[in-house]
């Protein structure tokens, strides 16, 4: 197990629905020391791509990103959420449907912050069914910058965002990938890493075509 499946065996909480609360360490309360380990490791992962901004999605992403940041020496811009919003041609925006609220959020970045010449590092905190990474990475690819990479703390393998994402062509890094979990008995199964269609890898879990109707996301990017 690695540092962040070790930390998510001890004090992350699987709850009904599939939803893993590690609100002790990353989500609410945040371990600095953990969140720079994870900040190494994405530079590790994504060491000789031409990074220079990070992009993340508000609330949980920030944090994250802004410790991953000091390992990449750029910027980070979080994309702000919004049920609501005013159209005024200066913001990209992309539907988002909520994973953990069942809401669907307007995701907004200023268009001067993205711009053609940027190679984007996106990060977040989870990826469940994919909706709220394909919502950035239609912001991203709306600016006509490129996606050089998406880095995820924690992926919860048995839904489809994962399959999707690497299916579609981009390197996914997930520091951790469970892929089960049963709140009954608290046990969390994890992906071993070297199977988990890293590095830009079709998902060799993969055993079907991925269709527009898998895909829950109003935001999809897939047609
Ligand atoms: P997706 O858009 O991939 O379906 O869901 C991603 C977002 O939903 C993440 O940014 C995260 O905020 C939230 N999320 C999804 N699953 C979980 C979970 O099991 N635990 C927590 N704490 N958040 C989750």
């Amino acid at each position: 197990m690695n540092f962040l499946e070790e930390r998510i065996v001890r004090d992350g909480v699987v709850k009904e629905g599939n939803v893993l609360k590690v609100d002790s360490f990353l989500n609410h309360q945040m371990d600095i020391g953990l969140l720079n380990e994870m900040g190494a490791e994405f530079k590790r992962r994504f060491a000789g791509k031409p990074i220079n901004k990070i992009l993340t999605i508000e609330a949980s992403g920030i944090g994250i990103a802004c410790i991953a940041a000091q390992h990449f020496n750029v910027p980070v811009v979080f994309a702000k959420k919004s049920q609501s919003i005013n159209l005024d041609g200066e913001m990209y925006v992309a539907e988002v449907e909520s994973f953990t609220h069942k809401c669907i959020n307007h995701v907004i970045v200023a268009k001067k912050f993205l711009t053609p010449e940027d190679h984007v590092l996106i990060i977040d905190d989870f990826l469940a069914n994919g909706c709220a990474l394909q919502g950035l990475i239609q912001i991203v690819q709306s600016a006509g910058a490129t996606v050089e990479g998406i880095g995820i703390a924690i992926e919860k393998g048995f839904q489809s965002g994962g399959r999707i994402i690497r299916n579609l062509g981009f390197q996914l890094e997930s520091l951790a990938i469970v892929d089960g979990m049963d709140a009954a008995s608290g046990h969390i199964e994890f992906r071993p890493q070297k199977d988990c269609g890293q590095n830009g890898e079709k998902d060799k879990t993969a055993d079907r075509v991925i269709k527009p109707e898998d895909c829950v996301c109003r935001s999809a990017t897939l047609d």
